[in-house]
């Protein structure tokens, strides 16, 4: 947040080492094969955050 009290939306930059992917502790980001985009398994993610 850059602005205390604004939220913003952050849009990935797709950075050629993708960190976030090696960084998921649930492993819950991949890369999709066709497009690189970041995928995020959502029940994964959301499994972890309650856990
Ligand atoms: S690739 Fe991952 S670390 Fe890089 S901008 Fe996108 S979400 Fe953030």
């Amino acid at each position: 947040m850059l602005v205390p009290g604004v939220e913003s939306p952050h849009l990935c930059a797709q950075c050629s080492d993708y960190p976030c992917v090696k960084a998921c502790p649930v492993e819950a980001l991949s890369i999709d094969d066709d497009t690189m985009a970041v995928l995020v398994d959502k029940e994964n993610a959301q499994a972890a955050a309650y856990a």
